[in-house]
């Protein structure tokens, strides 16, 4: 017959005059004073469970009920600068859900900062608990998820704000499909083709269409490819038997790209829309 486990108790959470227990998912008790989470806490102990003297169960686990209780006590509070992702993400969510102030600040600032590698979650998190700046910062790294995903985190709100944002996405690439120099003329020996397929340049021709046709094909995707131009200009993998690029469509790549990239500079902020 095995006995039940005996939960563990936190080490730095174990005041002998607490007043009130709570257990992480993971069986951890913290014994914590109800007068600080009165003071720096809206939603502790959680509406419609007792208190009275029975441990409150929680579904945090003890890592990030640990980082959050050390949020309501006068001490020098985390800095989470060197906290990873996957313990921030739990702690953000719970200092909304407990509506941790001190914690809750901090939290939306670390997240802000890793919009760049996490732009799914921090979208979701914003716009689920109404931080309206971050969206949109995080707006121009939506444009390159797919548009279902963008509709189902938006709240119902954003959404029509969101299409008039991704039309001025739409715009850019319009013109992103027309190349300064064109899209068929050689840059030397005014080889001219008349068509795609008729295209029968001199020796000495370089072979722009041809790369015109390769970035095309690329920024043809959609919107999305707005956001990788990086992989829209690579030249260094594309299929076999490719021609050599000759220094002057190497330019005109470079020139096509940064047109391309003052156009998306000029796009509105999604605030303007929202
Ligand atoms: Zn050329």
């Amino acid at each position: 017959m095995t006995t039940p486990k005996t939960p563990s108790v936190s080490s730095k959470f174990s005041f002998a005059d607490s007043d009130i227990t709570f257990k992480s998912s993971d069986s951890v008790l913290f014994h914590v004073h109800r007068k600080n989470l009165d003071v720096c806490t809206e939603g502790f102990p959680p509406a419609g469970i007792s208190t009275d003297g029975s441990i409150v169960e929680l579904t945090e686990t003890s890592d990030t009920l640990e980082l959050l209780f050390r949020f309501v006590y006068p001490e020098r509070h985390p800095g989470l600068d060197t906290t990873p992702f996957e313990v921030l993400a739990p702690l953000a969510e719970a200092a909304e859900k407990y509506q941790v102030f001190p914690a809750m600040n901090i939290c939306h600032i670390r997240l802000r900062d890793m919009a760049e590698e996490h732009p799914v979650e921090v979208a979701v998190y914003a716009s689920k608990h109404d931080y309206p700046s971050l969206i949109c910062e995080v707006a121009p790294m939506m444009i390159a998820m797919p548009a279902e995903t963008v509709m189902e985190i938006l709240p119902a709100h954003l959404v029509l704000p969101w299409t008039r944002y991704v039309e001025e996405w739409a715009n850019v690439l319009h013109s992103a499909l027309i190349p300064p120099e064109g899209w068929l003329a050689s840059h030397r020996d005014n080889a001219k083709a008349t068509a795609f397929g008729a295209y029968q340049a001199p020796a000495t021709a370089c072979s722009w269409p041809y790369y015109v046709i390769y970035c095309l094909q690329r920024l043809g995707v959609g919107v999305t490819s707005l956001c990788s131009l990086d992989d829209v200009f690579d030249m260094t993998t594309p299929p076999a038997n490719r021609p050599t690029i000759d220094d002057c469509c190497q330019r005109a790549l470079v020139n096509w790209r940064r047109q391309i990239e003052e156009a998306i500079t000029q796009i509105p902020k999604f605030s303007d829309f929202a």
